[in-house]
């Protein structure tokens, strides 16, 4: 039988895909809109499959996320404040991924990152890692998940519950108990802690997912009136003891409003401009104070800030803004190094940043990963 072929470039960067003639439409659910989920729910979209992507919280992007605030009064600049609370930025080394993220920074998406980035070891500033290209999402990082998505069958504020293997099909509800239907193939896409539950009717699955650990991760977001006299954008604090591990500069990524640093750092900041800062705290600090009230997290990590900007010879401006997140699922800490997992005999899989190395790029390809192996056992069928 001749064979019809279906293939597609948009996800694949040119590696088309191809279908054979005894192909239909299947019913796929993804569940999760991290950026493993988008990856993978474009892809099979792309090659005409049913695809319906599912999503707890109000948007899509997962943990490359962007908060935004406004301070009661308006902003000098009047543009909201946005803070990168999740992911920071990424970098993309496989070839595959570099050419995706390029076509992200042709579309405006994505930006490289030029800020200055040093690193701190308790005594003294130095410069670190200068010659990587740091890419973030334009006006924030969660613009490329809102992106990524447009044009999917997308169904935000619906947290799935475990999909129940039935006659052949997965039966989908959510945590009310609306039916979301019947499907022939479901791609999980959550941190492996939540896969592992919601892979309970693929126990080998979910076994694999359970021996996956993350570290968790508090966030400070902090809007001040004028720009922090400090001469860097981003600095790894590389002191045990905590609380801080990074701190960064989100008015100074491409899209945002910038503030005069270098005005600020040789103490004649005159114009009123606000400056956004993001401070992630150390891990094992975190997992100390994982449940203290979060003022008290505040305080803790506000004073080690100002401590590390005196040290550099400035003090902190007055801060108009502030709030906390914590993260309790934030860095893989032993990627399964897989790609992604898929049972051929269920036709359910998982995919996500916890399955092939930690990070943006990992998920990325994760997400490419199970599209594929979707693809080749429908193709093989
Ligand atoms: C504080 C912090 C700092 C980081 N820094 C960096 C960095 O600098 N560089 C970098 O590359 N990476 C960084 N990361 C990691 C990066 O954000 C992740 O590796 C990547 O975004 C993971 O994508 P994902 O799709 O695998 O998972 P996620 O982004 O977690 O997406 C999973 C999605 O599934 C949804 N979900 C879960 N359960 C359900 C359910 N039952 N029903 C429906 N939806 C569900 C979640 O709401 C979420 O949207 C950081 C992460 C954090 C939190």
């Amino acid at each position: 039988m001749p064979m019809a072929l279906v293939s597609s470039d948009s996800a694949t960067d040119g590696r088309s895909t191809q279908v054979p003639a005894a192909w239909r439409a299947l019913r796929i659910a993804v569940i999760g809109a991290g950026l493993s989920g988008l990856a993978a729910a474009r892809m099979l979209a792309d090659q005409q499959h049913q695809v319906s992507l599912f999503e707890k919280s109000r948007g899509c992007g997962g943990r490359a996320a962007t908060r935004r605030a406004a301070y009661p009064s308006g902003q000098p600049s009047g543009q909201p404040l946005r803070f990168d609370h999740g992911a920071q930025y990424f970098t993309a080394r496989d070839p595959g991924f570099q050419r995706r993220v390029q076509s992200w920074a042709q579309r405006g998406l994505v930006a490289p990152w030029d800020g200055r980035i040093g690193a701190f070891d308790g005594t003294e500033f130095t410069p670190a890692g200068q010659e990587t290209t740091r890419w973030v999402g334009v006006p924030g990082m969660s613009a490329l998940g809102r992106e990524l998505a447009k044009g999917l069958s997308v169904r935000l504020e619906t947290r799935v519950m475990p999909p129940r293997w039935c006659r052949g099909r997965w039966q989908l509800s959510d945590e009310a108990g609306t039916d979301l239907g019947r499907f022939d193939r479901v791609v999980v896409s959550a941190p492996a802690p939540q896969s592992a539950e919601l892979l309970m009717d693929a126990p080998r699955l979910a076994a694999q997912a359970a021996c996956v650990d993350y570290t968790p991760c508090w966030t400070l977001m902090l809007g001040f009136d004028t720009p922090v006299p400090l001469a860097f954008d981003g600095v790894f604090v590389n002191q045990t003891q905590g609380p801080l591990r990074w701190v960064a500069r989100d008015s100074s990524k491409p899209g945002r409003a910038r503030p005069a640093r270098d005005a600020a750092v040789a103490g004649n900041a005159t114009r009123s401009e606000e400056d956004c800062w993001v401070l992630h705290a150390e891990p094992g600090w975190t997992r100390k104070h994982l449940n203290d009230p979060p003022e008290q997290v505040e305080a803790a990590m506000l004073e080690a800030f100002a401590a590390l900007v005196e040290l550099a010879g400035g003090s902190l401006p007055r801060i108009n803004w502030r709030q906390s997140h914590s993260w309790l699922y934030s860095l893989v800490e032993t990627p399964l190094e897989e790609g992604c997992l898929w049972d051929p005999a269920l036709g359910i899989g998982a995919c996500g940043d916890w399955c092939n190395g930690a990070r943006i790029e990992g998920a990325w390809l994760s997400g490419e990963a199970i599209a594929s192996r979707l693809l080749a056992a429908v193709a093989s069928a």
